[in-house]
């Protein structure tokens, strides 16, 4: 069975054929059963070059999902986070100082300035 035409990782001791470019190769582009001489050869960056540059209908879609950007493409939006639960506040009624657990406000309420103040006043 004949091979398809692709990009194959070479060693060849070659310089790149982008004009210009004088980097040793590192890809070659064709048939690996085919003569090496119908080869086109690459370096490594210039191989990234091409296929950053891969036009849109070129692009193998099931290979390179991530290449798309219609809406099709896009992974499923997840579901909404649910909104954590509030966290529970006790705030002082004297100084509105908030605090997260009774116990906490309690041991506040004996110290608390605003409240001492009050009890001062006679408005508890
Ligand atoms: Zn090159
Ligand atoms: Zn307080």
């Amino acid at each position: 069975m004949a091979e398809k035409c692709q990009i194959i990782k070479t060693n060849v001791f070659a310089s790149c054929e982008t004009y210009n470019c004088l980097k040793r190769i590192s890809w070659a582009i064709g048939r690996p059963d085919g003569p090496p001489q119908l080869h086109h050869y690459y370096c490594d960056d210039c191989m990234r070059d091409i296929l950053a540059s891969v036009p849109e209908e070129l692009r193998p879609e099931p290979l390179y999902p991530e290449w798309h950007d219609g809406p099709m493409f896009h992974e499923p939006t997840p579901e909404t986070e649910p909104i954590p639960e509030p966290t529970k506040s006790y705030p002082c009624k004297y100084c509105g100082e908030e605090f997260d657990s009774p116990t906490k406000i309690g041991s506040h309420t004996r110290y608390c300035e605003a409240r001492k103040e009050a009890v001062a006043n006679g408005e508890t």
